[in-house]
């Protein structure tokens, strides 16, 4: 039967959106909340479907290293790539398009976890990531899509 468990992973860093009509074009920063859901189809000896030890130094670790007190900008956003840049010391994750709530939860579960956490026989089907305390987005993988992949 799967099981899965979650963690919950606080960070903070600012963006903006390229194309916003209103106030998130402007440079700012959040809260952020992930929760990410890692499910396996048993349990090891010990009864766990991963130790959240793992989960703590693989996922919070890499946010920790990538995103948090960070600027996440879209890699197209020139101007505000330079401005971020023209302040030392600074960190800079250049994202693949905006980094909406949405796009960030999709490039967690598509791109981070399956790399963090490829030494387990473990997947993440569902990583939510709250940007304010009222407003999350998800990302999932559907069923039936290949559910080992
Ligand atoms: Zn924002």
């Amino acid at each position: 039967m799967p099981l899965s468990v979650v963690r919950r992973i606080s960070f903070c860093a600012g963006h903006r959106l390229l194309g916003h009509e209103g106030k998130c074009a402007g440079l700012h920063g959040h809260n952020y909340v992930a929760e990410i859901e890692v499910t396996a189809d048993g349990t090891d000896d010990v009864g766990r479907v991963i130790d959240f030890a793992e989960v703590k130094s693989r996922l919070k670790g890499w946010i920790d290293e990538y995103w948090d007190h960070g600027f996440l900008l879209n890699r197209d956003d020139e101007a505000a790539i330079a401005a971020v840049r023209s302040v030392e010391p600074t960190k800079v994750f250049l994202f693949p398009g905006n980094p909406t709530a949405e796009k960030m939860a999709e490039y967690l579960l598509e791109e981070v976890c399956p790399k963090a956490l490829a030494p387990f026989n473990v997947r993440v089907d569902k990583v939510v990531l709250w940007e304010t305390p009222d407003c999350f987005a998800v990302a999932a993988k559907g069923q039936g899509q290949g559910a080992r992949g």
